[in-house]
């Protein structure tokens, strides 16, 4: 395994080195050997914690914390940086990518500001089965490796154990990094992490002459592109600082986030979000606030017109993906000018009844066309308003003149039969934190296929009981 650290040889003013302070009794609770044999990690590292406790580094690692900046809530926050985490390393793999290994809960360091630098195993668990989640559900995302627990006290509400989760990521770039040295009066630092970014990311535009251009283009297009994700997935990622959007489009930074139960367009995972500003509905508005900041914060690298060229195309990104990926979900292949009437009016019924995202979607790949009852009938209370959607759904799949068969295979590989539902997370954490793992590698197994039909999980597709529905997540992790 070999490690490459471009951030920490090419950016130097840009973070600060340090080790990591390692927790009292760690011990290794878990890790995804799927993912570590596609990194090409020797099972044995997994023999002990040493590794991925902070304890000890692996051969040509060289820890750092990032600084950046961000805006809050709407609100410009100043410093922040990794408070808790430390990038150890960039592997290098051989289909030539690199991968940052960040290791999150690894001690305070200069940016920790009045926090501890701690993460504790609740929130390290959350994070770990959400990215998997995601990853498996083709979202991009960073992805997570081990979690690490320990007898170390850390205080939140109550006093939760401490934990260390390794994450990876093709990078940890962030809106706030440009912010950071845009508002601290520094250009020509925004310009050498944009030459960086296309350096290492985008090397195809390496040598346009209008490289910035290009490049702020296409984060513009990735960021439509992973809302749009987000939408159709029914992911609500809760705390939508600049501070914690990637460059590259990747989701980042697991905090209080939720998958929709119930279809509630405002839903609100984050219980810190008094305003909702993060709400699942504000999230593409939200994304387009984000970039223009991003966009403020790149004005010396471009002028107003090319700014502005680059954001209009988000709207347009945002809603050819978002409409692909929601016509897929009704098992639409043709674009047709009623699609949207139909989707808007089955979402229209999901509002008005509460039903369930995932399970209605998962339910409507039963359809056959030439019946004319709907496998979903029975599940809405308004049955008049559900066969009048459903007739107009059931022509429209008649002209597309597939078989049920084919078209409902393909639905199911659009619409999950499992999604990381809180409650679900909640029973693994809990049996997690009485270090018995098999609730948590049970839930990772069936994470990992979603669109399979498994009557082995079938248990972990329900919807959330009682208290599953009002659990509360903010931002203390
Ligand atoms: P987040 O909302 O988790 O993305 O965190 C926002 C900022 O606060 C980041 O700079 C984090 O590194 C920092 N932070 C969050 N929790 C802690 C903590 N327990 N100790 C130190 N810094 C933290
Ligand atoms: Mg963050």
């Amino acid at each position: 395994m070999q490690f490459n650290n471009t951030w920490h040889n090419e950016l130097a003013g840009f973070y600060t080195a340090l080790m990591p302070t390692p927790l009292k009794n760690p011990r290794l609770l878990y890790h995804s050997p799927s993912l570590a044999q596609e990194l090409g990690i020797d099972e044995s590292l997994f023999s002990t914690a040493a590794p991925w406790s902070g304890e000890s580094l692996l051969p040509g690692m060289q820890p750092l914390a990032q600084v950046y900046s961000g805006h809050q809530f709407g609100v410009w926050a100043g410093q922040l940086g990794d408070g808790r985490g430390l990038l150890l390393g960039e592997q290098q793999l051989p289909d030539g990518r690199k991968m940052d290994w960040h290791l999150k809960g690894a001690g305070l360091t200069p940016y920790s500001r009045m926090g501890d630098g701690r993460a504790v195993l609740r929130s390290s668990l959350r994070e770990f089965l959400a990215s998997e989640a995601m990853h498996h559900l083709g979202v991009p995302t960073s992805r997570a490796l081990t979690v690490v627990t320990s007898d170390e006290p850390v205080y939140r509400e109550t006093t939760e154990r401490g934990a260390m989760l390794l994450r990876v990521a093709e990078s940890h770039l962030r809106f706030g990094h440009f912010e950071h040295f845009f508002y601290g009066g520094q250009p020509e630092k925004v310009r050498e992490l944009a030459d960086y970014a296309i350096r290492h990311h985008w090397p195809q535009y390496q040598d346009e002459q209008d490289r910035y251009l290009l490049w702020f283009s296409d984060v513009v297009k990735r960021t439509a592109r992973l809302i749009a994700y987000w939408q159709s997935i029914g992911f609500a990622h809760g705390v939508m600082n600049t501070d914690n959007m990637s460059i590259l489009g990747i989701t980042l930074d697991y905090g209080p986030y939720g998958f929709l139960d119930d279809y509630k367009p405002d839903f609100i995972c984050n219980h810190s979000d008094y305003q909702g500003r993060y709400s699942f509905d504000n999230q593409p508005v939200v994304g387009l606030w984000n970039l223009n900041r991003l966009a403020h914060a790149l004005s010396s690298l471009l002028d107003a017109t090319q700014l502005k060229q680059a954001l209009s195309g988000y709207e347009t990104e945002l809603m050819r993906c978002w409409g692909e990926k929601m016509r897929a979900k009704l098992g639409l292949l043709t674009p047709h000018r009623d699609d949207n009437d139909i989707l808007t009016g089955l979402l229209s019924l999901m509002t008005k009844e509460g039903s369930d995202y995932t399970l209605t979607f998962r339910k409507l790949c039963d359809t056959e066309q030439q019946q004319s009852r709907s496998p979903l009938r029975d599940e809405f209370i308004d049955r008049e308003a559900f066969d009048s959607w459903y007739n107009v759904y059931r022509q429209r799949l008649l002209q597309e003149a597939r078989q049920d068969e084919q078209r409902q295979q393909e639905m199911k590989q659009v619409n999950p039969a499992i999604i990381l539902r809180n409650y679900l997370a909640q029973q693994a954490i809990e049996q997690a934190e009485k270090d018995d793992i098999s609730v948590l590698a049970r839930l990772h197994q069936a994470l990992s296929r979603p669109f399979d039909d498994a009557p082995e999980f079938a248990d972990l597709t329900r919807r959330p009981p009682d208290w599953g529905k009002t659990l509360e997540v903010s931002c203390s992790s």
